[in-house]
């Protein structure tokens, strides 16, 4: 076959046999990077990246086409993404349903999309065996899909239960506001999600038929020539090359302009004025939004990362630490984002109540810094530090997980760069002084909206129409206008000083080693810690991890240990934010919280500096001088954090319950509010000490450092803590609840939020003992087998809701199997429809071949193996065995060999004993958050599908071996509990 080429970008040469074009150049790619690749044209000008990774243990493949909810036809707000939607269920070629996402579960795979304002992507990871036939699936959807009329009809509810679980986050509430406040006439003011309304009402009520629409939209921009493919696979470039031909040259290629937008959305109409929003949550931001040209075509120079720099830094002299020092602020963020053809330049500032008062003062120190910013100019050495920080993490960038890596890539493609950087688009090419500060010119008093957020604001006068949110927008003042316009600089306000964390040592001592070791070992044992030890022997990465558990039961022995220990945490990080934030900037990271074990640290990044690092941290947690205005500020913000928490989504309540129900203790949201309220700085000085004085100190120190030098990190922070020694039985870990054997428990109670329409079931079957291998194993593989007939069953047939899950649960000395849903429908319903699917799960699994049966055992044990896929999430994993008190680092192995022996009979066996819910012995704990909205469930239990004026009739009956919870505390103090933690193995 002699194809034609045309539009070939320069660099581009014919391939050999005549089937794609390729670029000619290498690809500059990072020194760490062991894969190869190569870039193809197709005939029909679809790029293609192929990835050969010869050691990846998952496959992936990701398509990003250039059109996204800003070409949604006026009268079909949000069809891009019910197109989205549309295009997993099914293909001329692989017509049934839900065919995709079963072939991928089958071969340890997974899949996922989501639509932008210009652009959607869509991409799936699958067992490297079976990157082929997820290739030919995948690739149908942008060749023929079905649009089937049934799945058009039903597919609207899950596009519709999207948007109305995003109506109570005031995320997605802010960013619709946003939209909705901008021009009129710009696309970017409509609503992007789409719902019941847009997609189904309005176009029956003007005639027009939507899988009509659908066609039409799919036909008019799924060409190929605004399309970006990226495939990584273990086979050779030629074989993936060959693939993508044979399956994407069928896409058509319609030769059309990528949908670009010219005009910003923010007219003289929409700037200069201040918007006032009501939130849902207890939260008060400043946010300043800049009208901006699309930045992409500066990819070279990257004149707003410097402007981020220095406007969102947070060390001596920045805009953060005067807004600190009056007492106006918390944190800071700067940031460009934008679109084709238009963009924005973003400041958002977290307030604090008296910050909120002064607002305009705050408005008006920005404007300080940017004009400090103006007077001094554009400084070299600047720009040559961010770029340095932007090279050193490219030379040690890690592998991430395939499907990350593969999505990623192709949303880059879109970059007008030279074909060759698309890996390296995050370099720095040219120092311009000219582009800094022209893009420094549009941060003017003119150029931005103001949003303010907050609870206290009162009598706004406007709603948002497809959120509700309450606003009220008005010009801004005029006294802040005049002070704009006569801005001088702020003594406080300068420039960063030279950033001393940068590291220069990247000596690795690489070697070959044969056999990497499986997990670290103990290398320092005594009364007051224990070290745990591994050096990197797979990645060769100049970085380390040290993760350090300080064990005291002083953590959390009452509510009000609890808070106080929370209080200190924070107040440690804040103290030491201004000195280290120049650390963080150059991948130094650290992070110190609390568990109800102790306080965990963490510390990562470059090993060069990391001990450095790592030692401030522990002095100050020493050390630690409270300023007790910081305090009163931080404590205001736990206090909000925990009233927030009990408006979080229903389906995170039902976790957030079931965690109560199953564990010894936990002290609740409501209990932690009220010890805090008493709570004074001076008690947290005198509290500290003491729960530092004794401990114990488990920890691990993994990566690119020696052996000799981790015992020295770890005697160094004992010499600087000084602990004393923990008794043994100080030592016990808490326990879980066992549900006794027949028990049907249902604890119910209202969401919060009288405003969220949502409700949600979480349904636990209780089964045994983690530590039992062949519960384990039989659990993890009936969760595999139902993870794909759930979801189609209960979201795409039924439609019951967006969210739709199923999973494990493991607890201390339990283990358990559980179904999510978060609904609009009443949460017996879902009760009763679960327990149905647990019978139909039965025949599925009394049906399936023996062969079918075989797949889904790879399938899992194909997941099981999946290698860590950088230095931190192999640290993290053996953290995880660590943190948990098991120490069964070689857990997988083993249950990979308990696998390969369970039988289709045994499991079964299994199945009728512990997950059937008739089964004498089964034990069900299910929690139910019902909405205090259930507009739909009408007085006779019948419930009226408005849209479809027809009346379902919902089970609303509880099966009669029902046990309700009516007290949560009462109920825990009647149940036993299981054992605490023991070492898999001693130590
Ligand atoms: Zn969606």
């Amino acid at each position: 076959m002699m194809a034609t080429f045309k539009n070939l970008p320069t660099n581009f040469t014919i391939s050999k046999d005549g089937g794609y074009a390729v670029l000619s150049v290498p690809i500059e790619k990072s020194d760490n990077d062991d894969r190869s690749y190569r870039l193809i044209r197709l005939s029909n000008e679809l790029e293609a990246l192929l990835i050969h990774d010869a050691k990846t243990d998952k496959s992936s493949a990701a398509l990003e086409v250039h059109v996204g909810s800003l070409s949604d036809p006026d009268n079909l707000q949000g069809l891009a993404h019910y197109c989205e939607h549309l295009l997993f269920l099914g293909t001329e070629k692989y017509p049934k349903e839900n065919e995709y996402k079963d072939y991928l579960s089958k071969h340890s795979g997974r899949s996922n999309a989501f639509t932008s304002a210009d652009c959607t992507n869509y991409y799936f990871e699958v067992g490297p065996e079976f990157l082929e036939g997820a290739l030919d699936r995948f690739s149908q959807f942008f060749v023929a899909p079905l649009f089937d009329p049934s799945c058009v009809d039903r597919e609207i509810h899950a596009v519709d239960s999207e948007y109305k679980k995003n109506l109570q986050l005031d995320g997605r509430r802010m960013h619709q506001l946003e939209r909705s406040l901008s021009n009129p006439n710009h696309p970017y003011s409509r609503f992007s999600t789409g719902n019941l309304e847009t997609l189904k009402e309005n176009p029956i009520k003007q005639g027009l038929n939507i899988r009509d629409e659908l066609l039409k939209f799919h036909d008019k921009y799924y060409s190929a020539n605004i399309m970006k493919l990226v495939v990584l696979g273990k086979e050779s470039l030629d074989q993936l090359s060959q693939w993508i031909i044979e399956k994407f040259s069928a896409v058509k290629n319609k030769s059309i302009p990528i949908p670009t937008y010219d005009d910003n959305p923010l007219t003289e109409n929409e700037l200069s004025n201040q918007v006032f929003i009501k939130p849902v949550k207890d939260i008060r931001t400043l946010n300043m939004r800049f009208s901006f040209p699309d930045q992409r075509p500066l990819f070279h120079a990257k004149p707003t990362y410097y402007l981020s720099h220095l406007i969102g830094h947070e060390g001596v002299g920045s805009l953060l630490t005067l807004l600190k020092k009056k007492g106006w602020a918390n944190y800071l963020r700067a940031g460009y984002n934008g679109y084709i053809g238009f963009g924005f330049y973003s400041i958002s500032i977290d307030l604090t109540e008296s910050g909120l008062v002064n607002y305009e003062d705050v408005v008006v120190h920005v404007f300080q810094y940017i004009e400090m910013l103006r007077q001094v100019g554009t400084q070299e050495w600047i720009y040559h530090e961010v770029k340095k920080i932007q090279e050193i993490s490219f030379r040690f960038q890690e592998k991430s997980i395939p499907s990350r890596y593969t999505s990623s890539l192709s949303h880059n493609m879109k970059f007008p760069c030279p074909r060759e950087w698309i890996l390296s688009i995050s370099l720095f090419r040219k120092f311009d002084p000219q582009l800094i500060s022209e893009s420094l010119d549009l941060l003017r008093h003119d150029n931005f909206v103001l949003r303010l957020v907050s609870q206290s604001f009162n009598e706004l006068d406007q709603r948002e129409k497809w959120y509700g949110t309450e606003y009220k927008a008005e010009p801004l003042s005029d006294k802040v206008i005049q002070a704009l316009k006569n801005i001088t600089t702020h003594s406080d306000l300068t420039l960063p000083i030279p950033n001393e964390f940068i590291p220069s040592n990247f000596e690795t001592n690489k070697s070959e080693i044969s056999m990497p070791a499986k997990r670290p070992d103990i290398i320092k044992n005594t009364q007051i810690s224990r070290l745990w030890y591994k050096k990197d022997d797979t990645f060769w990465v100049p970085k380390a991890n040290i993760c350090l558990m300080f064990k005291s039961p002083l953590a959390y022995t009452t509510p009000i240990h609890h808070v106080k220990t929370e209080l200190y945490t924070e107040l440690v990080k804040d103290a030491l934010n201004e000195c280290l934030y120049n650390a963080e900037i150059t991948g130094l990271g650290y992070d110190l919280y609390y568990q109800n074990q102790g306080l965990v640290l963490i510390v990562n990044g470059y090993n060069d500096k990391l001990s450095i690092l790592l030692e401030k941290v522990v002095i100050k947690m020493k050390n630690l001088k409270i300023d007790p205005e910081r305090f009163s500020l931080i404590k205001e913000r736990i206090q909000r954090k925990y009233k927030n928490s009990l408006l979080n989504p229903p389906n995170q309540q039902t976790t957030y319950y079931l965690d109560y129900l199953t564990n010894e203790k936990i002290w609740t949201n409501e209990e932690k509010l009220e010890a805090l309220e008493n709570i004074k700085y001076e008690d947290i000085e005198i509290f500290y000490p003491e729960l530092l004085s004794h401990l114990f100190i488990e920890s691990l120190i993994h990566g690119n450092i020696l052996k000799d030098d981790a015992i020295k990190i770890s005697q160094k922070v004992e010499e600087i803590l000084q602990p004393k020694a923990l008794i043994t039985s100080q030592l016990i870990g808490l326990r879980s609840v066992l549900i006794p054997k027949g028990k049907k428990f249902i604890y119910q109670r209202n969401v919060f939020d009288s405003n969220n329409i949502n409700s949600a079931i979480e349904y636990y079957i209780q089964i045994g003992d983690l530590m039992n291998k062949e519960l384990r194993t039989k659990s993890s593989l009936t969760a595999q087998i139902a993870n794909e007939p759930f979801f189609s069953q209960l979201r795409t047939k039924e439609q019951l809701g967006y969210l739709v899950n199923s999973g494990i649960k493991s607890q201390v000395g339990s283990l358990g199997f559980k179904l999510k849903i978060q609904s609009e429908r009443n949460t017996i319903h879902l009760e009763n429809r679960i327990e149905d699917f647990l019978n139909k799960l039965q025949t599925i699994i009394e049906n399936m071949s023996e062969q079918e049966y075989q797949k889904q055992i790879q399938s899992l044990i194909v997941k099981k193996l999946e290698k860590p896929k950088n230095l931190t999430q192999e640290s993290f994993r053996y953290w995880g065995d660590i943190i948990s008190g098991y120490y069964d680092f070689e857990q997988v192995d083993t249950d990979v060999e308990e696998l390969r022996k369970i039988t289709k009979q045994d499991l079964l066996k299994f199945y009728k004993t512990f997950i059937n819910p008739n089964s004498p012995v089964y034990k069900k704990l299910s929690v139910h958050l019902r909405s205090q909205k259930s507009n739909k469930t009408k007085l006779n239990g019948g419930v009226v599908n408005e849209e479809e004026n027809e009346v379902i009739i919902e089970e609303l009956e509880l099966k009669d071996y029902n046990e309700i919870i009516n007290d949560m505390v009462l109920w825990k103090s009647h149940m036993i509990l299981g054992p605490s933690v023991t070492p898999f193995s001693n130590i």
